[in-house]
């Protein structure tokens, strides 16, 4: 039963900016019923929202950084005592299991307490080496870009708006969020808890519509875009934003690898790698959906794989009897079933899985392990996002690293084995924004000092860290003169001035100052 009382789903309406009287309704993706009836926003509310944001943003940009953060104080432990009712609307709207709507409450958790302690450094202003010492004072500022739009993805609804918007609040900036139609919710409710714990009124704003003219509106309006989709919506949102010379951010989609190294514990591979693949259902971004492994120890790390997701608990409900839950939408199913039946149809070898359980609610597929799978089967270098994922035998290191960089993404990668210096140089050499050793993703994605984000069609720009907070402001530069050092005085002729400055260059560097 859906979890979404009508007190609840009134205060969540009245966030949506809409002044239309145009509706749409989303599914309760374990019933495939009705969930929620939700407000659709018009470009003209788009434009009214980022006005709106704009206004509330002049007046917050010039609080002082800390005061901003009294704001997400109480946001922090907000979110940590509603997450009961945040897991309940992530699991309505996504169908996820109980445990992966946990987990994903912990990213916003986390980047909130991060930047908590880290903004004030990074926003502050510094003082920066001057062209000449003592005559000339140089600081770098830090200001914000203005309104940022945000458009997620409706796989980690919650995660990917606030993990995303919450950095770009704290430097200063309003903000326009544009979830996925169907996973508004979350972000909803996220809102309601910044509101409660103080945001002024007005400062973050959500919209609701279709991805080309919402989200298009969105890209056409505010002053930085925070994309994280698929590549191919990246690449049509970089061109938008070019063509305004707006900047953007893009975390877009993945074909992870794993490497078994030949030394790698299997048991515990086995688990990790359960972990690393069918984690919200395969529909994550990090997911491994390759797994390289030695062909001396390939039969005994498959049987282990297939007995540790042969105890594996698939199914619905809002309590924490599932590992693992459904896939989102018809759509999700579609292309899962039609990535494995291709495999299967030319030749793979399905070792578990391979069929979606109608029984257990309208979108759930069994967690699918291929093998044989050749270069003209499209799960080969296509994402299938989904519980599916190939292993592929190799002969030495060199032939593991060829196979896992032989992508156009690079996203994130696993190298597994019990030598863990020598594990780490072969996920250095992974041409990938992170990668984890004994581990899927979450090691290197929780950690929120370290920047995270995609190469290739992976994505531009990063989040965490430094990266994740700067990418919101403009970086500007005051000079000032103090002596008068860059002119010649009138009586010394121009040439003896620039055998001066020549001297002076070479002294410069001599001394290490220039
Ligand atoms: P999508 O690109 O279809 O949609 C993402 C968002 O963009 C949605 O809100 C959608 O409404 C909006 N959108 C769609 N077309 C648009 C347009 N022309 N202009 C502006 N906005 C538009 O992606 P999806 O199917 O929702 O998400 C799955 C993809 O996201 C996968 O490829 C996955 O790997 C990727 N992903 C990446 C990360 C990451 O951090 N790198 C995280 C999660 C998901």
């Amino acid at each position: 039963m859906s979890p979404l009382t009508d007190s609840l789903l009134t205060a969540l309406k009245a966030r949506v900016c809409s002044s239309t009287s145009d509706t749409y309704t989303t599914t309760e993706v374990f019933t495939g019923g009705e969930l929620a009836a939700l407000p659709r926003s018009s470009v003209g509310d788009v434009h009214t929202a980022y006005e709106l944001a704009l206004r509330a943003q002049r007046q917050w940009a010039e609080r002082p950084p800390r005061d901003r953060l009294a704001v997400f104080h109480r946001f922090h432990s907000l979110l940590l005592r509603e997450r009961e009712t945040v897991a309940d609307l992530l699991q309505a709207e996504t169908g996820k299991a109980r445990r992966d709507a946990v987990e994903e409450l912990s990213e916003p958790a986390l980047v909130t307490s991060y930047y908590l302690r880290k903004a004030p450094g990074l926003l502050r202003p510094r003082k920066r080496a001057a062209l000449v010492p003592g005559a000339i004072t140089v600081r770098e500022l830090r200001q914000p870009k203005g309104v940022v739009g945000i458009i997620s993805p409706w796989n980690y609804p919650f995660a990917l708006s606030f993990g995303d918007l919450i950095p770009a609040l704290i430097a200063g900036n309003g903000v326009v969020l544009k979830p996925d139609s169907q996973t508004a919710l979350s972000p909803l409710f996220g809102a309601e808890l910044l509101y409660r714990a103080g945001l002024p009124d007005g400062l973050l704003q959500v919209v609701l519509g279709d991805g080309p003219t919402i989200g298009g509106a969105v890209v056409d309006t505010c002053d930085y875009i925070g994309f994280t989709g698929s590549s191919r919506t990246g690449a049509l949102i970089a061109a938008r934003a070019g063509e305004r010379l707006v900047g953007c951010s893009l975390e877009l989609g993945g074909k992870n690898p794993m490497i078994v190294l030949d030394d790698a514990d299997i048991a515990a591979t086995a688990r990790s790698a359960v972990r690393g693949c069918f984690a919200n259902s395969g529909q994550l971004c990090l997911s491994v959906e390759r797994i390289y492994v030695p062909d001396a120890i390939f039969d005994r790390f498959a049987d282990a794989f297939v007995a540790e997701i042969g105890r594996l608990r698939q199914g619905p409900g809002y309590g924490y009897g599932a590992d693992l839950g459904s896939l989102t939408s018809r759509r999700a199913l579609k292309t899962v079933s039609e990535h494995v039946d291709d495999a299967r149809a030319k030749g793979a070898t399905v070792l578990a899985g391979g069929r979606p359980r109608p029984d257990l609610g309208p979108y759930f597929y069994e967690p699918t392990v291929l093998t044989d799978v050749t270069p003209d089967m499209v799960c080969h270098r296509a994402e299938t996002f989904g519980p599916v994922v190939s292993l592929y035998p190799y002969r030495d290191e060199d032939e593991a690293v060829a196979l896992a960089n032989d992508t156009e993404f690079g996203l994130n990668a696993s190298v597994q084995g019990r030598d863990l210096a020598r594990a780490a140089r072969v996920a250095a050499r992974i041409r990938a924004g992170t990668a984890n050793v004994n581990d899927g993703y979450a090691s290197a994605f929780g950690s929120t000092d370290a920047p995270m984000g995609g190469m290739g069609a992976s994505g531009l720009g990063r989040r965490h860290g430094a990266d994740g907070l700067l990418r919101y402001t403009e970086v500007r530069t005051v000079a000032v003169k103090r002596v008068e050092v860059l002119n010649p005085p009138r009586w010394l002729p121009h040439a003896v001035f620039s055998r001066l400055l020549a001297t002076s260059l070479r002294v410069l560097k001599a001394l290490r100052l220039r």
